[in-house]
């Protein structure tokens, strides 16, 4: 999937605007899994010595577990966008280009691959924790380890941010 971007191959320097949907692959960051809702792009594309500019803003919701509770946590994604992209067959284009950054920054013809910007741009924008809510309190369980004395509560107490994990890894086998 792709922006078509022929209009404005055929007449540079008049915006068009577009709307673009996709889905991202889960990622795992640090360790976690990211879920993403359909990704929606929207904005205007033009065309200007050669370059294509593409603007507008990006949004989706990004799904994983809280880091401290470990309860689903959503973070919302709202991007502003501004991308300038090569003609991949321009020779005089710099030679210091690597393969990777020609993916992302490069426009080869009237269909304009996106999807790798869209998943760059996503999740450089992730938190690299992610929480339920702002002030969550984490495992009661495992906060009250820390502020009590007594040693056989604190054992008993100390099991239970475990059976949260193993209720999370039994939901996962269920899926
Ligand atoms: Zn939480």
């Amino acid at each position: 999937m792709a922006i078509d971007i022929s209009k404005a191959l055929r007449s540079p320097e008049e915006r068009f605007p577009f709307t673009y949907e996709l889905s991202l692959p889960a990622q795992d960051i640090l360790g976690e899994m990211v879920h993403f809702d359909p990704v929606k792009m929207e904005g205007d594309f033009y065309m200007a010595e050669g370059k294509l500019y593409l603007q507008g803003q990006l949004t989706t919701v990004a799904h994983s577990r809280c880091s401290k509770c470990l309860n689903p946590a959503d973070y919302p994604v709202n991007i502003d966008f501004h991308e300038v992209f090569y003609n991949a067959r321009d020779k005089n284009l710099d030679e210091e280009f690597l393969p990777d950054d020609l993916d992302r920054f490069a426009y080869d013809g009237p269909q304009l691959a996106v999807d790798h910007l869209a998943l760059t741009l996503v999740v450089l924008d992730l938190p690299i924790r992610f929480l339920c809510q702002e002030d969550c309190k984490g495992i009661e369980g495992a906060t009250e380890y820390y502020l009590g004395t007594d040693t056989d509560q604190n054992e008993l107490k100390m099991q239970r941010p475990f059976s949260a994990l193993q209720q999370l890894l039994n939901k996962d086998q269920e899926v």
